[in-house]
């Protein structure tokens, strides 16, 4: 088992990728959180976890207010004693041409994807300093490379974490706290599931060309990648045994995005 007691926060685990990481750290012996806007759908998830015989709670958590997440931070403390692993993966997707982005939705992309990076990162460190070790994965996207229509948010969001892992990297090397993004291609996820009709109405195009022609287009096979691709990847980067992974983003895209 790769994760043996240690305890893992994950963002937006209620659902899609957060879902298949928490479950998957569970598999390898993580005490996982599952942290999440929706409650009763957290709570689920643990319950499938804990039936599975897994360590799991959820906890209520909005990542952009300072006050839940500290609150919440602070209760996983209290019952488990520390933070070992923090996946920062909560996000939505909201998409609309530059000209017509309306300003309250931007400010709201930046503050699930980059607030609630910041403030989960500022809340776990202490702990994580304290015991000399921890790792902090930030769930980018072939977004944090690449762009794409429609996307401005998103794309400008997906970047910043990009910076903000170098950062704790630089910071947290001497404290043993290493952090790295993890940049997926699609996923069929219900965030991916919306966007589908959307674009398609946007574009002017029908919706199996949204999924052939757009969204798996640069692909080397014209597949999704899975949940599973991308929980494989946060485990290699939560059980890395050295500092010498750190600082680093990899893509995870059937080959959409080489680098
Ligand atoms: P999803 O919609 O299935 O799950 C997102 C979860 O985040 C939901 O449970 C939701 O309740 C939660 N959430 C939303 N706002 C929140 C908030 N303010 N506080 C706490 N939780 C919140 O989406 P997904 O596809 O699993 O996406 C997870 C992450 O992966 C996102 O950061 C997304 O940008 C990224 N990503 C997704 C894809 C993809 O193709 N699906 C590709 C690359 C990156």
């Amino acid at each position: 088992m790769k994760l043996k007691d240690k305890v893992c926060i994950v963002t937006g685990a209620a659902s899609g990728i957060g879902k298949e990481i928490a479950i998957v750290f569970a598999r390898e012996g993580g005490k996982v959180v599952i942290a999440d806007l929706n409650k009763d759908a957290a709570q689920a998830t643990a319950d499938e976890i804990k039936a599975t015989g897994g360590g799991a709670m959820a906890v209520a958590m909005d990542v952009t207010s300072e006050e839940q997440v500290n609150a919440a931070v602070a209760e996983v403390v209290a019952a488990w004693g520390g933070v070992d692993v923090l996946v920062s993966n909560a996000g939505i997707q909201i998409v609309h041409p530059t000209e017509e982005y309306p300003f309250a939705d931007w400010k709201k992309m930046l503050a699930i994807h980059l607030d609630g990076a910041f403030l989960t990162t500022k809340a776990c460190l202490p702990h994580m300093y304290a015991k000399g070790s921890g790792s902090i994965i930030y769930m980018g996207s072939v977004h944090s490379k690449e762009a794409s229509v429609l996307k401005s948010a998103y794309v400008t969001a997906k970047h910043g974490l990009i910076g903000l892992a170098k950062v704790i990297a630089k910071e947290g090397g001497r404290k043993g706290v290493r952090a790295n993004v993890i940049c997926p291609g699609f996923v069929r996820t219900p965030l991916v599931e919306k966007q589908i009709p959307e674009q398609a109405k946007t574009l002017g195009i029908s919706e199996a060309d949204v999924v052939k022609n757009v969204m798996l287009k640069e692909t080397v096979d014209g597949e999704f990648t899975t949940t599973d691709d991308v929980a494989e990847v946060a485990l290699l980067f939560a059980s890395f045994p050295s500092n010498a992974l750190t600082g680093q983003s990899l893509v995870v895209s059937h080959g959409w995005f080489m680098q």
